[in-house]
């Protein structure tokens, strides 16, 4: 269900509900009529409405009252959990991802009832939505050693624990290696570790979002089938989900480029394992060629996939709700800051025009792009 259709242009300020400084631009928030909040910054120049409560989780509005994909990345935690809210705020994001905990260690020091606290705040303050984690790289749910499988459960598991007290959508993850045993071993493994870290957690609300790797080595996750096992042989699969990695299925073999292929891609998505399955995007463009089965992300239309698949993606009506998260290099080019350019590129592909037309996805404008852009600077 669409949400009902509202002008944001018409949003005069209502009522003037805090303030705060970010990034030493001061950010005023306004309260409206209804269901909306909406965002300013000193110029009134508005940059994001949402809305709160109800079913729909936000996004961006347009004349007519379409919403749009939520826009965000992944960003570090250093200095307290609330500075990754801040910072995507900073950067005028709608969403952010999260490691809850350093991702290269297992230990993991204890959240404090002040980390949780100030992390929700900032959410509140913000509007920053559809927070979520990525678990750590050691957890191996599929791994054939006893040990190191013991371990990766009992990590998972608390991943989960930390993710429910600050309130995460999901945590993103790699399905695991199976190493030296077998696809089916691994697979196996991977939906027994799965149970019993649902069991561990029954109740709470935090979802697990399998991602789709690129196939690097022993990875598995990077065919749909593999997801498809895993969500059919999990006892409890209601608090399963897919985060579709851009980067990772273009990888893996999965062509998206040309949009007849991205259709057919997702439409055997569709019949593998079902298209409302996707709870999330990672958008990252590709640094190795179409089924190279490596992993490495490149900003957004530097890579090998080129602009036209995020045009796809982002102009999907099937897809308008979800979070999409960012996991491109940092840094900086020029004095701009990359995450601030990679954002920009994603908001200037939303085809405002034809958003929300009738049909199952918008039709973007065309141009026939493959392979690696041209000019890179
Ligand atoms: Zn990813
Ligand atoms: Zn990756």
């Amino acid at each position: 269900m669409l949400p009902p259709l509202v002008d944001p242009t018409k949003h005069v300020v209502q009522k003037h509900v805090g303030q705060q400084q970010r990034e030493g631009r001061p950010l005023f928030r306004w309260a409206c009529p209804g269901p909306i909040l909406s965002y300013r910054n000193m110029a009134g120049i508005h940059w994001r409405d949402f809305h709160v409560g109800g079913s729909y989780d936000g996004g961006f509005h347009f004349p007519g009252g379409y919403c749009m994909p939520l826009l965000g990345a992944h960003m570090s935690i250093a200095g307290g959990y609330y500075k990754a809210v801040e910072a995507a705020a900073g950067f005028e994001m709608d969403c952010v991802q999260i490691f809850t905990k350093n991702n290269n260690q297992w230990r993991a020091k204890n959240l404090t009832d002040d980390d949780i606290a100030r992390f929700r705040e900032s959410l509140a303050e913000t509007g920053v939505k559809s927070p979520c984690a990525h678990d750590s790289y050691l957890i191996n749910l599929a791994s054939p050693k006893e040990e190191l499988w013991e371990r990766s459960i009992d990590a998972f598991i608390v991943e989960l624990d930390r993710a429910e007290a600050l309130g995460l959508r999901g945590v993103v993850m790699h399905p695991g290696s199976f190493v030296e045993s077998s696809e089916e071993e691994g697979l196996a493994r991977i939906i027994e570790g799965i149970d019993r870290s649902l069991e561990a957690t029954s109740g709470d609300a935090v979802e697990i979002w399998l991602e789709t790797t690129a196939g690097q080595g022993t990875n598995l996750g990077h065919r749909f089938e593999h997801l498809a096992h895993i969500i059919d042989g999990v006892q409890d699969n209601s608090r399963l989900g897919v985060c579709i990695d851009t980067c990772h299925i273009f990888a893996a073999g999965y062509a998206i480029q040309e949009r007849k292929d991205y259709l057919a891609t997702f439409r055997e998505f569709d019949r593998m394992i079902g298209i409302d399955r996707i709870r999330a995007f990672h958008l990252n463009d590709s640094k190795k060629e179409f089924g190279s089965r490596v992993d490495r992300h490149e900003h957004i239309g530097e890579g090998y996939l080129g602009i036209e698949p995020f045009r796809h993606v982002i102009n999907d009506r099937r897809f308008a709700r979800l979070p999409m998260y960012l996991e491109t290099p940092k840094g900086e080019r020029n004095g701009q800051k990359l995450d601030a350019m990679n954002i920009a590129t994603l908001r200037s592909l939303v085809d405002k025009a034809s958003f929300g037309k009738k049909g199952s996805a918008a039709k973007p404008k065309t141009t026939k792009t493959q392979g690696k852009r041209q000019s890179k600077s």
